[in-house]
């Protein structure tokens, strides 16, 4: 699904404490140091042109001079006066967020468990002469049944 400068769709990047220094709340119109790793993941994903990129941020409901306050502040952080809002929709294909906590799709599984099984899987298969570089779970039960993994 295309976005507006026709790519895949936009990625949402929260503003307090995931683009901007969040160290407690001073008003609209105050904003925190940018946070250079995720200012350069911004610039970085622009750059590549697949995907848009929206701030999300509930302040966008706090009206038009807020939206444009924000902006200002992404150009002095050296970032494009990209598009300011509070809403999803089916375009936005993933979202940066301090408060954000990933669900695996259809599972309910939380995302730090999938990665840590991913983890395990992969130390498994380097380790692992039984299971020929792939991980199963029988493969993972019989080396544990022998007490090593070689
Ligand atoms: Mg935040």
């Amino acid at each position: 699904m295309a976005g507006e400068n026709g790519t895949r769709g936009w990625i949402g990047v929260d503003l307090d404490g995931c683009l901007a220094e969040y160290h407690g709340w001073k008003g609209d119109f105050e904003f925190g140091q940018p946070i250079q790793p995720m200012v350069e993941f911004v610039k970085k994903t622009l750059e590549a042109g697949e995907y848009d990129v929206r701030i999300m941020t509930a302040r966008a409901n706090d009206g038009p001079e807020v939206v444009s306050a924000i902006q200002d502040w992404l150009e002095a952080a050296g970032l494009p006066r990209l598009a300011v809002t509070a809403t999803k929709d089916f375009k936005m294909v993933m979202l940066y967020d301090d408060r954000a906590v990933t669900v695996e799709l259809n599972t309910g599984r939380l995302g730090s468990e999938v990665l840590a099984e991913w983890q395990r899987r992969a130390a498994f298969n380097r380790s692992c002469a039984l299971c020929g570089g792939t991980w199963t779970q029988e493969a993972e039960d019989r080396a544990a049944n022998l007490g090593s993994r070689t």
